[in-house]
C-alpha cells in the first residue's frame, strides 16, 4: 500500500515547470493581442505542435499517469498563460476524448491524427452535442442519424449550437439520435470526416470571454458518412438499444463517465485562471502605495487575498482527488467530479472579480489582463455543465433521491 503523499514526481514537476514555460513565454505574451482579434490562434496551435504540446501523444502520455494528476497540472499551467488560447489547444481534446471513450481501436487510429494534422500543418477538432433546444438537457438533442443499408451510410439533418472549433474543425465528432423514442439512450456519436459535403460551418459567436477559441453553430443537412463513422460500432450500437428497448438498465453509463471523467481537467482550467489573477493581484497590492503604504497593510486587502489563496488551494485539492478517483475506476458516490467542476468554476469566477477590486481602476483596464481574466472565467460555471447540473448531480448522488 503506497503511502499518502501529495508531492509531485520528478516526472510531473517537469511537466508542470515545461507547459509553464510555454505558457509563459510563448502564450502570455500575445494573448491580448489575440483576445482582441477574436481569431483562432493558429500560429501558438502551430507552436505547441511544434513542442510536442499539442497532438495525440502529448494527450494520451497525461491521460496515462496513474495519479491522474498530469492533466490537470498541464491544463492548469496552460490556462494560467491564456484560457482562450488554452481551449484553442485544448478545444481538440473533447473530440479526442469522445474517439477515446466511444471508438474503438480502428477508429482511435483512423480518425485522432486529422484531428491534429500535423506539426507544419495543424487541425483542430470539435465535438459538436449542445443543440438549441438541448443545452443542459441532452437528452433532448433532435440531430437524427438514420441507417441507409443499400449504401452503408449514416445522414444527419440538424443543428449544433456553440461548438467550439464548429465549422474551421478538420474532424466533427457529432451526437445523433437514431431512436428518438429512446431519449438519451437513442443516441449515438458519428465522426464527420474532413471535407464531407453537408456540414455548414454556421454563424461565429461573439463572446464576453475565451475570445481566442473559436465557438460556432453548425448545420448538418443531409450529412452523408460511411458506416464505419459510427463511434463504437454497429454491434454494440444494437445492443445498447436492445437492452434499452427491453427496458434493462443501461450496462454502464459510459456517457455519465466520459462526462464526469472530463470535469476535473476543466476544473483544472478554471484554477489555472484563477491562480493568474490571485498571483497578479497580490503582486500588485505589494506595489501599490496608497496612504503612504503598500496596499497590501490593510487587512481588507491582506484578508482577501488569503481568502482567495485558500479557495484556490481547496479547489485544487478537490480536482485532484476527482481526477484520482477517475484514472482509478473509483465510482464517484458523491458526484465527486462535479463537485471539482463546481467549486473551481465558481471559485474562478469570485477570484477573478476580487483580482479586479484589488487594482481598483487599474483592474477595470485592457492595460492589465485581469479585466481579461474575469471576462474569461464566467465561462467556467457554463459550460460542460453549468453550476446547477453539477449541484444536480452531486445532490442526487448524495440523496439517491430524483432531485429536479
Ligand atoms: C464558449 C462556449 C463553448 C462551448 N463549447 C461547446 C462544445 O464544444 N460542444 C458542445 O456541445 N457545447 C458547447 N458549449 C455549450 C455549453 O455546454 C452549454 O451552453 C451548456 O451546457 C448550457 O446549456 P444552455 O446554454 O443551453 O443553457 P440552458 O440549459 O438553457 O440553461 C439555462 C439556465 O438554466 C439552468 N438550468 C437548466 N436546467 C436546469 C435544471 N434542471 N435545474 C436547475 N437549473 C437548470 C442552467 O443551469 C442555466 O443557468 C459551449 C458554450 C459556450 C458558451
Amino acid at each position: 500500500m503506497a503511502e499518502f503523499s501529495l508531492d509531485l514526481s520528478e516526472q510531473q514537476r517537469d511537466l508542470r515547470d515545461w507547459v509553464h514555460g510555454f505558457a509563459a513565454g510563448t502564450v502570455r505574451p500575445v494573448a491580448g493581442e489575440w483576445d482582441q482579434r477574436e481569431e483562432t490562434p493558429w500560429p501558438v496551435i502551430a507552436e505547441a505542435a511544434k513542442i510536442g504540446l499539442y497532438g495525440f501523444e502529448f494527450l494520451a502520455s497525461t491521460w496515462s499517469d496513474p495519479t491522474g494528476l498530469s492533466v490537470c497540472l498541464a491544463s492548469e499551467e496552460l490556462f494560467w498563460g491564456d484560457a482562450g488560447i488554452g481551449l484553442s489547444i485544448m478545444g481538440t481534446g473533447l473530440a479526442v476524448a469522445a474517439i477515446y471513450g466511444t471508438g474503438t481501436q480502428e477508429q482511435l487510429l483512423e480518425w485522432v491524427p486529422p484531428c491534429f494534422g500535423d506539426a507544419d500543418e495543424p487541425a483542430v477538432a470539435a465535438f459538436c452535442s449542445t443543440e438549441p433546444e438541448a443545452g443542459s438537457d441532452v437528452g433532448a438533442i433532435r440531430t437524427r442519424a438514420v441507417y441507409q443499408q443499400a449504401t452503408d451510410e449514416w445522414v444527419l439533418t440538424g443543428q449544433k449550437a456553440f461548438a467550439t472549433n464548429g465549422g474551421i474543425a478538420a474532424v466533427h465528432v457529432v451526437t445523433a439520435s437514431v431512436d428518438p423514442e429512446l431519449g438519451s439512450r437513442g443516441q449515438a456519436a458519428f465522426v464527420v470526416p474532413p471535407g464531407t459535403p453537408g456540414l455548414i460551418a454556421g454563424r461565429k459567436l461573439r463572446k464576453l470571454g475565451l475570445r481566442a477559441s473559436h465557438t460556432a453553430d453548425v448545420f448538418l443537412d443531409q450529412v452523408r458518412v460511411p458506416g464505419r463513422c459510427l463511434l463504437g460500432g454497429r454491434e454494440a450500437l444494437d445492443e445498447r438499444l436492445a437492452r434499452a428497448r427491453s427496458g434493462q438498465p443501461a450496462a454502464a453509463q459510459a456517457a455519465m463517465r466520459t462526462f464526469e471523467l472530463s470535469r476535473p481537467t476543466v476544473g483544472a482550467q478554471a484554477i489555472g485562471i484563477a491562480r493568474a489573477a490571485y498571483e497578479y493581484a497580490l503582486e500588485y497590492a505589494n506595489g501599490r502605495v496608497q496612504f503612504g503604504r503598500p496596499i497590501i497593510e490593510n487587512q481588507a486587502i491582506a484578508f482577501a487575498l488569503a481568502d482567495l489563496r485558500t479557495e484556490i488551494d481547496a479547489a485544487r485539492l478537490l480536482v485532484w482527488r476527482a481526477s484520482w478517483m477517475g484514472r482509478n475506476n473509483r465510482p464517484f458516490d458523491a458526484g465527486e467530479a462535479s463537485m471539482s467542476k463546481l467549486k473551481a468554476g465558481e471559485v474562478a469566477v469570485r477570484v477573478t472579480e476580487k483580482a479586479v477590486q484589488v487594482l481598483g481602476g487599474a483592474g477595470y483596464v485592457t492595460d492589465h489582463p485581469v479585466e481579461r481574466w474575469y471576462r474569461d472565467a464566467k465561462i467556467y460555471t457554463i459550460f460542460e455543465g453549468t453550476s446547477e447540473i453539477q449541484r444536480l448531480v452531486i445532490a442526487r448522488a448524495i440523496s439517491g433521491h430524483p432531485i429536479r
